[in-house]
């Protein structure tokens, strides 16, 4: 391909775009019937033709052959139905689409000036997430790329509203099972690790509220100053989800910011039996919201919600010159003066698409899917002669362990699965012991799958704990 312009004829665009389709759809259509996906050994790359950038052009043909050969063969494939490691992304083919049209139309989705349809549609379904998680007409929010951002954005605003900067008396309180990236945002705004107080997680993985008071009392009395409490709305390791009315209330008469990080869990708010584990999550100041996790959109997709919507503008508004156009009207909004980023891809629009495309109902049916699949893989676990169900199911999690075997032997489990590629689970660690875990969100894993995933790792547990060497 050539050509200083960095264009192709309109056949050529046809041609490579039909390629990629077509290259997508046979993959997607095939998914569960391939591997769950492979790891590379790093002491065996190079896997691709390497090298300074090519001077010369190549048919694209080539270049994606390359790209399927050599990188794309080498991923997990978090949507397979058999993937139930860690948080699995089922994504959906329109929120792929909707990001095709999107990077092709370059949509910049910062500015009224820029993109007022996109900032409108942005709005519409800020809207939408607002109602689901009962946050009144006054709230605001934004997307951004996903938990993590979310989590930094919602923790900026509690800052600017409550105590502004550099109090090294400043407290925030989580627990020792809330998401790393909390403690990631935490640092990132310039608390030290002693301002963030960690407390102990209870029986049950969740925070303490009795414990939480007494903590906040003890500060208030050394004349420290808490500002903030962070609960988990589905934990990522147990998807426990944190006493809310509870830590509201504390929160309402200590006068603190009250952050949910739903993440992983708010929507389940879709579902009758998630609005009903996730009562008082309509209390927090900010949430945290992962589409692209238990809403099955394509990575980027995160959001944040905040209760009084003018806290985003205070903490992120800061004027510049040469962005004065898109101020003179008072009515025209800007996304980019509530967040971290001023170019921002256009995240909105593949929610908005697939849920008009598909219709909420069946978001709904989805998502209640996930926590019937858990609830059928702990019925089996406990079935499974020499498994421990050790939590869940819960929000579509479960832990397990196998109960004989040696030291490390859960984490070579996972080593073997990699290795067999029938189905993936990962480990994580709860009370001192490490335990096998599956995430059971994505829509399209069957109880077949389950069954087969479970099949495998016990047959590898069985050949690991009596010491048969690996086949
Ligand atoms: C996944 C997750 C995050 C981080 O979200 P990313 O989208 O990975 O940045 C934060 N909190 C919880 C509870 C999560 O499960």
């Amino acid at each position: 391909m050539t050509g200083a312009k960095l264009e192709l004829s309109a056949e050529e665009m046809r041609a490579a775009g039909y390629l990629v389709v077509d290259r997508l759809v046979e993959h997607l259509a095939t998914l569960g019937a391939q591997r769950v996906g492979t790891k590379a050994d790093p002491g065996n790359l190079p896997l691709f033709p390497r090298g300074a950038a090519p001077e010369k052009p190549a048919p694209f043909e080539e270049v994606l052959s390359l790209v399927e050969q050599h990188v794309l063969a080498y991923t997990m494939h978090v949507n397979h139905p058999r993937f139930l490691a860690y948080v699995p992304g089922p994504g959906n083919f329109i929120g792929a689409l909707a990001d095709a049209l999107v990077s092709g139309f370059n949509v910049f989705s910062g500015t009224w000036i820029s993109g007022s349809g996109p900032e409108a549609v942005e709005r519409e379904t800020i809207g939408w997430l607002r109602e689901w998680c009962g946050f009144p007409a006054s709230a605001g929010g934004l997307f951004v790329s996903g938990g993590s951002m979310a989590n930094l954005t919602a923790l900026a605003a509690a800052r600017q509203a409550r105590i502004g900067f550099g109090d090294q008396r400043a407290r925030v309180y989580l627990s020792t099972q809330a998401h790393a990236s909390l403690e990631k945002g935490l640092r990132i705004l310039g608390f030290a690790p002693g301002q963030v107080v960690k407390l102990e997680a209870d029986g049950e993985y969740r925070l303490p509220v009795p414990a939480l008071a007494q903590r906040i009392a003890l500060d208030r009395d050394a004349g420290l100053l808490p500002f903030c409490v962070i609960a988990s709305a589905g934990t990522t390791n147990t998807g426990a989800i944190d006493d809310l009315p509870g830590i509201a209330r504390l929160c309402r008469e200590q006068d603190l910011w009250f952050h949910i990080d739903g993440a992983y869990g708010a929507a389940a708010v879709l579902t009758a039996r998630g609005r009903k584990l996730l009562a008082g999550i309509e209390l927090a100041d900010s949430l945290s919201f992962d589409p692209h996790k238990w809403l099955f959109q394509p990575f980027e997709c995160g959001c944040v919600l905040v209760r009084e919507g003018e806290r985003l503008e205070q903490a992120f508004n800061i004027h510049a010159d040469y962005m004065s156009d898109t101020r003179r009207y008072s009515a025209e909004f800007n996304y980019a003066d509530s967040g971290i980023q001023l170019t921002r891809g256009f995240r909105a629009l593949k929610l908005w698409m697939s849920v008009r495309t598909f219709g909420l109902a069946a978001f709904r049916e989805a998502i209640e899917h996930g926590f019937e699949m858990a609830e059928f893989a702990a019925q089996e676990i406990e079935r499974l002669e020499g498994w421990e169900l050790v939590s869940g199911p819960r929000m579509g999690i479960v832990c397990f362990r196998y109960n004989e075997g040696p030291e490390g032997l859960h984490e070579r489990i996972v080593d073997a699965l990699i290795a067999d590629g029938t189905a993936l689970a990962t480990t994580t660690t709860l009370a001192g012991r490490t335990v096998l875990r599956f995430c059971t969100i994505n829509p399209r894993t069957t109880e077949e799958d389950i069954r087969l995933a479970l099949a495998a790792i016990d047959a590898i547990a069985r050949r690991l704990a009596s010491g048969r060497a690996e086949v």
